[in-house]
């Protein structure tokens, strides 16, 4: 798994913290960097996930974050609870697994 959607893929082996998959850096340095957990996963839900965050990439979600953090005034205190619903979402995810073949 080299790429997704033309965005390259790479794998964490041993995260610090738990995630399935993260779009990573700004353009032209963007990535896709995926877990352990991910690989364990149906290959329907890898495509689902990769086509996630491809999207955040394609569509400079990160960069346009970047951008309106002044204008919207969003403090860190938010970041972290928008990242923790985010992560609470993820596991909810991973604890069900359905398998749609
Ligand atoms: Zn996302």
């Amino acid at each position: 798994m080299d790429d997704a959607f033309g965005v390259p893929v790479r794998v964490d082996r041993f995260p610090k913290r738990e995630f399935i998959a993260e779009a990573r850096g700004v353009w032209p340095f963007k990535r896709i960097v995926v877990s352990p957990h991910f690989l364990m996963m149906h290959p329907t839900y890898q495509r689902a996930v990769l086509a996630h965050e491809a999207g955040h990439c394609k569509h400079f979600h990160f960069e346009k974050r970047i951008l309106a953090l002044p204008v919207l005034d969003i403090d860190a205190r938010m970041d972290s609870r928008i990242r923790a619903r985010s992560r609470d979402r993820s596991r909810r995810i991973c604890r069900k697994p359905k398998v749609m073949d």
